[in-house]
């Protein structure tokens, strides 16, 4: 979240004021799927509890089941990977390349008999190079889902993240680009993607009115619906987003111009820079060692940047119920276990991966610092590799 301000403040108070929590009660939530599927290009949003629960709803929609598989990048939240297990499907970790999305050569690797669907997740707001995978999705007769839960807004191609695949996901945490606290969305223009992850993520639809015009058979869901307070929120948050936007690009451009020049790093590759987020800055070195010591080094002009080896949850190693291979609560449902092609996973199971990971050092992107701010923060940057 970048901004909060009083409007927020005041479409939540007419929320409560209303009495209205409800979904179905209200109109927050459906004018926000309305406003959202425009944006965003698709015919169909569903507001959701969380990103993980369009994940997982997303899945459904897609038909994933027990023994399929699906490809994910071994750089990613974990929820992407233990949406898979959600559905008792067995999640396939893949490399990612220098931009640190999803290798589209490596998940070619990875495929089985049973591979139904690929995840390619925009990580850090940069677009995965969706022209490799839905070509390859395409040849194998795949589904794609897109993770877009860290890239709310951007764009590959001049299409909108999200719009490029079969259905789309997004989250609205907390941490996200906007955020309503917790909060997600699936999008999708596929009619049965859009009702089976409707009834699933409904409880089957037993409150609501539109159940008897589904062409599907309804079937036990779960209960993933958004309430009004957090839709009003989101909404205004909504009106914030190209605003956001367009702040964190001036400032990475800015940054992107003055570092690109650089001999003591490269900046990761970006798959289409017109549609980046640009939440985040990664700069690429020749070894973990020299990472290390640059990162070091920038402390001590009181620069903080994170090596993304550290950040929490974002790498597979650190993904434990994968790691000790407990897919679910209890054995009969845990398709790491059912399935008759088991997979293990261990920690140095994608090198490439965390030698990339280990060789990126990543600074955020800012949205209140001035240009001099900026160019003056950069400058400490440059003096620090001037020395390398
Ligand atoms: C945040 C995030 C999610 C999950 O979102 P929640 O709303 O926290 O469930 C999934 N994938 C990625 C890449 C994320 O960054």
């Amino acid at each position: 979240m970048y901004i909060l301000g009083k409007e927020e403040v005041e479409a939540a108070c007419k929320v409560v004021e209303s009495g209205r929590f409800f979904r179905y009660r209200g109109t927050e939530t459906s004018t926000f799927e309305k406003e959202w599927s425009e944006k965003i290009g698709v015919k169909h949003t569903i507001a959701m509890t969380s990103g993980t629960a369009s994940l997982i709803s997303g899945l459904v929609g897609l038909g994933v089941g027990p023994g399929d598989e699906v490809i994910l990048p071994a750089y990613t939240y974990i929820a992407t990977a233990l949406a898979p297990l959600a559905v008792g499907a067995v999640p396939i970790l893949a490399e990612i390349d220098e931009s640190l999305t999803i290798d589209p050569q490596d998940v070619e690797r990875k495929l089985t008999p049973r591979t139904r669907a690929i995840i390619p997740v925009h990580m850090c707001g940069v677009a995965c190079n969706m022209e490799a995978i839905m070509e390859l999705a395409q040849r194998h007769h795949l589904m794609v889902l897109e993770d877009a839960c860290q890239a709310s807004g951007g764009t590959y191609q001049g299409k909108m993240l999200g719009s490029i695949g079969d259905a789309g996901c997004f989250s609205f945490n907390q941490f996200k680009i906007i955020s309503c606290g917790e909060g997600g969305a699936l999008v999708t223009s596929r009619q049965e993607v859009y009702e089976r992850a409707l009834v699933y993520h409904d409880s089957a639809c037993f409150m609501s009115t539109y159940s008897r015009k589904l062409r599907i058979p309804n079937f036990a869901g779960m209960n993933f619906r958004i309430n009004e307070l957090l839709s009003a929120i989101l909404r205004v948050q909504f009106t914030r987003l190209d605003g956001i936007l367009s702040a964190l690009c001036a400032e990475k451009r800015l940054m992107m111009k003055e570092l690109e020049q650089e001999t003591a790093f490269t900046l990761n590759p970006i798959h289409d820079v017109e549609g980046d987020c640009s939440t985040i800055l990664s700069l690429l070195f020749e070894s973990p060692e020299k990472a290390a010591s640059f990162s070091r080094d920038l402390l001590e002009e009181n620069l903080i940047v994170d090596s993304p080896l550290r950040s929490y949850g974002m790498v597979y190693t650190q993904w434990e119920p994968l790691m000790q291979h407990r897919g679910a609560h209890h054995p009969a449902c845990d398709a790491l276990k059912l399935t008759k092609f088991p997979v293990t996973y261990s920690q140095d199971m994608c090198p490439k991966t965390l030698s990339i990971l280990g060789r990126t050092l990543h600074i955020n992107v800012s949205i209140t610092r001035s240009q001099e701010e900026t160019m003056d923060f950069v400058g400490r940057i440059k003096k620090v590799a001037q020395s390398y």
